[in-house]
């Protein structure tokens, strides 16, 4: 899939759009999404215009990627899920659920997550 410079979260890296930010780097930005599925969610996402893991990880440079990963941990942390256990989940591509084509992180907690998937 090419990635589409007008996404939203395009227009949220550009400031054009608002977010409501817990953590900012060189390469990551994260928010707190707008349509929460548990008392914390938040988004982390790259910098660069990547649409999947795929794509970030043939693309992406070494730094890009660990920033990436420490950004998801730092923002458990920063939030405070990390005592209680919390959940780490990316939507990839049509099957996956991918709304936005921009590669994202959903970090969820704050409750009891239940099952990783839906059965069916
Ligand atoms: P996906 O389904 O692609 O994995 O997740 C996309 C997420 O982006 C959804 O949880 C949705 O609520 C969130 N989202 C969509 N538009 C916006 C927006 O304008 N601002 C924020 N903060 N989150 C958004």
């Amino acid at each position: 899939m090419a990635y589409d410079p007008n996404n939203i979260f395009a227009k949220i890296l550009r400031g054009e759009i608002p977010c409501k930010k817990v953590h900012e780097d060189d390469h990551t930005l994260a928010f707190h999404d707008i349509n929460p599925q548990a008392p914390v969610h938040v988004l982390v996402i790259p910098k660069g215009a990547y649409v999947s893991m795929e794509d970030f990880t043939a693309r992406a440079s070494d730094g890009e990627i660990a920033a990436l990963f420490r950004a998801v941990a730092q923002v458990a942390e920063m939030v405070g899920v990390t005592a209680e256990g919390w959940r780490m989940l990316a939507n990839v591509g049509a099957n996956g659920g991918q709304e936005v084509p921009h590669l994202h992180i959903h970090v969820f907690g704050g409750r009891r997550l239940g099952p990783m998937l839906v059965k069916g």
